[in-house]
């Protein structure tokens, strides 16, 4: 039998590579872009992670104020669900962290 693994960390596995947190010595996302164009509005983003997305007048999702503060897990799972890769999300140098370049 096969040992359920929880989401949350099937994406440290596979996306990050590395241990995600929310614990400000050890984040590794400082940084959240929305790129207006590819965002078509579905708000899942939203439903995932409220305190860090919210919809603008255009119905297009926007970072709120300390979105990029909420846990990276939370952060991760936002950026995942967009149907549109339109998160995309950096670490505290500027490096692109997800989604990942092929
Ligand atoms: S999930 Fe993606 S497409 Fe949907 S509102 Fe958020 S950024 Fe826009």
């Amino acid at each position: 039998m096969s040992k359920k693994v929880p989401d949350a960390q099937k994406n440290k596995n596979l996306v990050l590579g590395k241990d995600v947190s929310s614990d400000p010595k050890t984040k590794l996302i400082h940084r959240i872009e929305v790129v207006r164009e590819l965002c078509i509005g579905a708000t899942t983003c939203v439903v995932v992670s409220p305190q860090a997305f919210e919809m603008d007048d255009d119905s297009i999702a926007v970072v709120k104020e300390n979105g990029e503060k909420i846990s990276d897990d939370e952060l991760l799972m936002a950026a995942q669900s967009c149907p549109t890769a339109a998160i995309i999300l950096y670490d505290k140098d500027g490096n692109k962290i997800f989604p990942k370049d092929n």
